[in-house]
C-alpha cells in the first residue's frame, strides 16, 4: 500500500482520526476501551494491475478431434467482460450436429485409442497437462479474470493452483484404479458427456476432466456462454500436450447446447455442475435412459460460530465464506448462524471488516471483491436483496466506490432475518450474507438443516466435541471446522436433498466414471 501524499489535500492529511472502540481481550470486548484508527478514504491505493497478456484470440471455432472446427450453425456469440463490458471474444455456437460430430470425435478416440491405453500411458498425458497448466498458470488467471470478472489474486493463488493439482492427482491413479474397485476389475465408461458453470470455469473444468480421463473416459464438455475463454485456451494446452485428437472435445453455446450434449445416445454418463433448477430439468429429460448421473448443484451454507469460538478468525472466516468470488461459489456461507450471547458484537467487527473490503477491477491485484459475472446475475441479486427488504430485513452495505463500468454489487449483510425470508432461503450467488441467531446447539442444527440444499456447513467452535456432534448432526456433504471453502483433490465434494448426488475428487469421485 502506497500512501499518495502529494495528492492527498491539507485537511486530508491530518492524519486518521481516533474513535474509541472496545479493546479485545482474548480477542473478546469486555468494557474496556481503546482507540481504533479509522482511515476512511484517507489512505489510497495506487492501481496494481496484471498486465500479463493472456494470449486469448479474438474468435474461436468448436474444438473437435484434436482440432478447431466451424460450426455447422454458422452462428457465434459474445463473451464480455463484466469488469468492463467489452467484448473478449468470439465464440462458435453449436447446434445439434456439432453436438453429433464432437460425440463422434470423442467415440472414436475412445474406442481406436483411449479404451487401449494403459493407465500408466494415460497418466503421463495428465501429468503433461498438469504442468503446462502450472507453466501457464499466469496467463490463464489473467484470462479466468477477465472473461468472469473474479479477482486476480483468486483466479492465481486458488483457481490455477487447484485445477493443476486436480490433473496431478488424477495423473497418479490412472495405473491404480484397482484400488479403487477392490475385489473387482475396474472399466472405463466410454464416452461421458459434461455441462459446467460459470463460477469457477477453469477448475469445473478440471474437476470434470482430470477423473474422466483417468478412468479411462473420452469427453465431450460444454462450458458456461458467459465463460467459455479459458476452455479455449486448455484446448491449445491439450494440443501442446498431445493429448489424441477426440479424446477431449469442447462445444460451446447456451442451454439448447447443453441439453444435446446430455441427452447424447452415445453419453455414457452425464456429469452436470450448475443449478438446482437446471439439473431438474436434466434429471426429468434423463430419466429412463440408464445414463450414469452425477448432479454437483445449488447451495445454502450455513456457518455456524458458537460463542467460544476464536472471535478474529471467525470473523475472517465468515467474511471469506461469503465474499470469496463475490459469492457465486455454490458452497458459500450464505447463511451466519451466530450464537445470541455474543451476536450483537460479531456482526458489529463484521461490518468494520467489510468497509475495508476492497471491490474493484479483477485484474488490480489489491481487489477483494471483483465484478458480478453477467448483467442478468446482477439483475437477480438485486432483486432478492429488494425482496429481503422489503420482507423486513436490515439492510448494510459497504459504502466502497465502485467502478464506474462494469458489474459490480456491494458487500451486503442482512441482520432481523427469520427463516422464512427469501434471503434466507434461495441461493443469491452473490456477496450477501444473511445474519440469523441460536441459543443452543439443537437450535443451530434445526435451523442449519432447514434448507432445501445441503452442500456444506461450517463450525466454529473451541469444543472438538461440539465440532463432531455438529459434523454428525448437519446434512451437508461437506463440513469445515474453524475454517472455510477448503478444498484438496482427495477430499471427495458433494451433496444432499437438492445440492445433488454423487462425488467429485477423492477416490469417491472416481467411483463416478467407472463400470
Ligand atoms: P445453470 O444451471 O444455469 O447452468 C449450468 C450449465 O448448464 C451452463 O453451462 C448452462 O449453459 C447449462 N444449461 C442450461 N440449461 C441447460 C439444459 N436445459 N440442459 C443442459 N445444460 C443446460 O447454472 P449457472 O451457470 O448459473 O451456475 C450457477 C449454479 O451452479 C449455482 O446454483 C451453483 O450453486 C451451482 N454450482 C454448483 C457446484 C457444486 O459443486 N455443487 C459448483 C459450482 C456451481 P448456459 O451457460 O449457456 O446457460
Amino acid at each position: 500500500m502506497k500512501r499518495k501524499a502529494a495528492q492527498i489535500p491539507a485537511a486530508r492529511r491530518a492524519g486518521p482520526a481516533v474513535q474509541p472502540a472496545p479493546a479485545p481481550t482474548n480477542g473478546r470486548t469486555k468494557g474496556r476501551k481503546r482507540p481504533e484508527l479509522v482511515f476512511g478514504d484517507k489512505w489510497e491505493f495506487d492501481p496494481a494491475p496484471e498486465t500479463v497478456d493472456p494470449g486469448i484470440k479474438p474468435e474461436y471455432d468448436l474444438f473437435i478431434g484434436g482440432k478447431w472446427v466451424a460450426a455447422k450453425t454458422g452462428k457465434r456469440f459474445d463473451s464480455i467482460s463484466p469488469a468492463d463490458e467489452k467484448k473478449v471474444s468470439s465464440l462458435a455456437l453449436a447446434g445439434e450436429a456439432d453436438v453429433n460430430a464432437a460425440y463422434a470425435a470423442a467415440s472414436g478416440a475412445s474406442e481406436k485409442i483411449w479404451l487401449k491405453m494403459s493407465g500408466r500411458e494415460r497418466g503421463k498425458y495428465l501429468y503433461r497437462i498438469a504442468r503446462l497448466l502450472q507453466d501457464k498458470s499466469r496467463q490463464l488467471a489473467v484470462a479466468e479474470s477477465i472473461d468472469g470478472g473474479k479477482p486476480i489474486k483468486e483466479s492465481r493463488d486458488f483457481d490455477l493452483p487447484m485445477a493443476a493439482a486436480h490433473f496431478f492427482y488424477h495423473a497418479g491413479w490412472a495405473d491404480k484404479l484397482h484400488y479403487v474397485t477392490p475385489g473387482r476389475t475396474p472399466q472405463p465408461l466410454g464416452v461421458v458427456g459434461q455441462v459446467i458453470p460459470w463460477n469457477f470455469p477453469l477448475l469445473m473444468l478440471a474437476w470434470k476432466l482430470a477423473p474422466a480421463l483417468a478412468c479411462g473416459n473420452t469427453v465431450v464438455l460444454k462450458p458456461s456462454e458467459t465463460t467459455s475463454v479459458t476452455a479455449m485456451l486448455v484446448a491449445e494446452v491439450l494440443q501442446e500436450a498431445e493429448l489424441p485428437p477426440g479424446v477431449v472435445n469442447f462445444v460451446t453455446g447456451f442451454g439448447a447446447t447443453g441439453a444435446a450434449v446430455v441427452g447424447h445416445p452415445a453419453a455414457k454418463k452425464v456429469a452436470f455442475t450448475g443449478s438446482t433448477e437446471v439439473g431438474k430439468i436434466i434429471m426429468r429429460q434423463l430419466a429412463g435412459s440408464g445414463k450414469k448421473l452425477t448432479m454437483e448443484l445449488g447451495g445454502k451454507a450455513a456457518n455456524i460460530v458458537f460463542d467460544d469460538a476464536p472471535i478474529d478468525q471467525a470473523v475472517e472466516g465468515v467474511i471469506n465464506g461469503i465474499y470469496f468470488n463475490q459469492g457465486h461459489v455454490c458452497c458459500a456461507g450464505s447463511r451466519l448462524l451466530v450464537q445470541e450471547s455474543m451476536a450483537e458484537e460479531f456482526v458489529e467487527r463484521l461490518k468494520r471488516r467489510v468497509a475495508v473490503l476492497r471491490v474493484g477491477h479483477p485484474l488490480d491485484k489489491n481487489t477483494d471483491v471483483g465484478a458480478i459475472n453477467s448483467k442478468e446475475q446482477l439483475q437477480k441479486i438485486t432483486e432478492i436483496v429488494a425482496a429481503g427488504v422489503a420482507e423486513g430485513a436490515e439492510l448494510h452495505q459497504s459504502t466502497c466506490k465502485l467502478p464506474e463500468k462494469g458489474w459490480y454489487f456491494r458487500p451486503s449483510i442482512f441482520t432481523n432475518v427469520t427463516q422464512s425470508h427469501r434471503v434466507a432461503r434461495e441461493e443469491i450467488f452473490g456477496p450477501v450474507l444473511s445474519v440469523l441467531t441460536f441459543r443452543t446447539l439443537d437450535e443451530a442444527v434445526e435451523k442449519a438443516n432447514n434448507t432445501a440444499y445441503g452442500l456444506s456447513a461450517g463450525v466454529w467452535t473451541d469444543k472438538g466435541s461440539r465440532i463432531l456432534k455438529m459434523a454428525a448432526s448437519l446434512k451437508a456433504g461437506v463440513v469445515w471446522a474453524n475454517t472455510f471453502n477448503k478444498f484438496d483433490p482427495a477430499s471427495p465434494f458433494g451433496g444432499y436433498k437438492e445440492s445433488g448426488f454423487g462425488r467429485e475428487g477423492g477416490r469417491q469421485g472416481l467411483l463416478d466414471y467407472l463400470a
